[in-house]
């Protein structure tokens, strides 16, 4: 064994460039171990593999690095490309994870092909022109260039964007800017990467890199867990069969309605909805074509409402819907509507199923202060519908009056 003198030999020469690589190790090793866990735990999103893949192959890469330097005094260009096109891998399969948490059916070969080319252009700077300027600007810009593609996939829709898609944005941003700024700075330290500017590269890279790489990493496995809850929140929220709103979903969401049209003195509409004669078709056709009566039914209202209002599955076939900034004249208008649309427009199918229902309207008044009272007044209207012969409007205002 080398012993004691071969240790301190190396700690010795310890450069900040190796030092830096040590913490790089560390940060992409665990990044790699809690990404693969988060895939594991976490519903097994495929691009949470692809993430820490990248994760392990930036491990490797460093590995490779800083064995080679703690061996080899000087650089030697062909293992300097090999480093750069592990670093371009690493980079691809970050932003190809992205890509596939936007669009499921996005492939990875393009981001492969991308890595492969960025890889021979760093080997040619490297070994055949060789530039270190070059060399190390095309390898940053490539990284660049995959972070902002990897801002675009998850910012896509900003403004309707989480508040995690939305951080993690900013976050590749950033980093997309960095590399993009130390490019500039490595074409400047010219062909031999020497002098100021090269000095000024190397700062910058130790300075810089680590935090923004950990900060990706982070913010990645954070991505991760905000789409599982994200999952979670829309599946306790939703009904399974129809897709709209299930009871509580609708509770929530309609109370928020409520709140807001009573702060911003709005108007506000609630509607319970009934099929007429829903046991005689599950009867007469089986419950599975009554399920399927049942989507159509709440396909139908979700194509005739407006896109800020609330439909709800509050019963077996029974709906309630929110007319938001709606008055219940205005509210009648609508449901008449579709009560003539779901009358005219039959089931798809081989039954040709023609469904009606029946409707009960009540507008927000001051004294509502939660949805149940809006939902009782609503019923009895509905329940005035149904006495008076099924597939009609009621209103609980007109109900009154009478
Ligand atoms: P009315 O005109 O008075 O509303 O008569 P109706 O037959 O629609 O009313 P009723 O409440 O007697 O029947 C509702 C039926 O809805 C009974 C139940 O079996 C059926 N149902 C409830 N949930 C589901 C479901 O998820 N799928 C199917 N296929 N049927 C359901
Ligand atoms: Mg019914
Ligand atoms: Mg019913």
């Amino acid at each position: 064994m080398a012993g004691a003198s071969g240790g301190l030999r190396v700690w010795g020469t310890m450069s900040a460039t190796v030092i830096i690589l040590i913490a790089l190790i560390f940060s992409a090793a665990m990044l790699t171990g809690v990404m693969l866990i988060a895939w594991r735990s976490f519903g097994r999103p495929r691009h949470a593999l692809l993430w820490a893949a990248a994760f392990a192959v930036a491990t490797v890469e460093w590995v490779a690095n800083l064995a080679f330097r703690v061996a080899y005094a000087q650089d030697d260009a062909t293992f300097y490309a090999a480093i750069a096109g592990l670093g371009c891998l690493s980079n691809a399969l970050l932003a190809a994870g992205f890509a596939r948490r936007s669009r499921p059916q996005a492939g990875i070969t393009p981001f492969l092909i991308a890595a492969a080319t960025a890889a021979l252009l760093i080997v040619g700077a490297a070994v055949v022109v060789p530039h270190d300027g070059v060399r190390d600007a095309t390898g940053l810009l490539f990284g660049g260039v995959m972070m902002a593609i990897s801002a675009a996939h998850v910012g896509r829709r900003f403004r309707t964007a989480s508040l995690p898609e939305r951080s993690v944005t900013l976050m590749l941003l950033l980093f997309a800017l960095l590399d993009g700024a130390m490019a500039v700075v490595a074409l400047r330290q010219g062909i031999a990467g020497q002098g100021e500017a090269f000095a000024l590269f190397r700062t910058i890279l130790v300075l810089l890199y680590p935090p923004a790489f950990i900060g990706v990493g982070i913010f990645s496995v954070f991505l991760v867990a905000a789409d599982l809850a994200e999952t979670m929140r829309m599946l306790a929220t939703s009904d399974v069969l129809t897709g709209v709103y299930n009871r509580r979903g609708f509770e929530d969401a309609a109370e928020r309605a409520i709140r807001n049209a009573h702060r911003q003195r709005q108007p506000l509409s609630v509607v319970v909805a009934d099929i007429d004669g829903f046991k005689a078709i599950n009867d007469r056709y089986g419950h599975g074509v009554g399920d399927q009566a049942l989507c159509h039914f709440a396909n139908r209202i979700e194509r005739l409402v407006r896109r800020g209002d609330l439909i709800g599955r509050i019963g077996g076939e029974e709906f309630a819907l929110l007319l938001v900034n709606t008055c219940p004249a205005d509210a009648i208008d609508v449901i008449e509507r579709i009560r003539r649309d779901i009358a005219a427009m039959p089931v798809s199918g081989p039954d040709h199923i023609v469904m009606t229902a029946s409707f009960g309207v009540t507008g927000l008044r001051p004294g509502d202060i939660s949805l149940a009272s809006l939902l009782a007044r609503a019923d009895r209207a509905l329940y005035r519908s149904k006495l008076d012969g099924r597939d009609r409007v009621t209103s609980a205002e007109a109900l009154e009056e009478a």
